[in-house]
């Protein structure tokens, strides 16, 4: 797998809204965070999935299509919430917006 297959990131523009929507809900939590990488919990529209954000720049989530594109740079809503969530510093937003 080569970087340039995580940037840019390929999400569509739905998927994006969808993320940022889950995002400023607060539907994404920290789970657990490692040496490895951050993992958390991602609310979606009937459950809750899993979101891994490894160190090494992949990513992983339990839904459907996180899992059927796993590995081929394609992101999921719920991980586009994870990174939004992680790039304002792990938490709530309720400020903005
Ligand atoms: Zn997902």
């Amino acid at each position: 797998m080569e970087l340039d297959d995580y940037h840019p990131m390929p999400f569509s523009s739905s998927i994006y809204r969808k993320g940022a929507e889950i995002y400023r809900q607060g539907g994404v939590a920290l789970d657990v965070e490692t040496g490895k990488g951050i993992y958390l919990l991602v609310e979606g529209e009937h459950q809750r999935y899993n979101v891994r954000l490894m160190s090494d720049d992949t990513y992983n989530c339990t839904c459907r299509l996180g899992s059927l594109k796993a590995g081929k740079g394609v992101l999921c809503s719920h991980i586009v919430a994870a990174i939004l969530f992680v790039s304002a510093g792990g938490r709530r937003t309720g400020q903005s917006d």
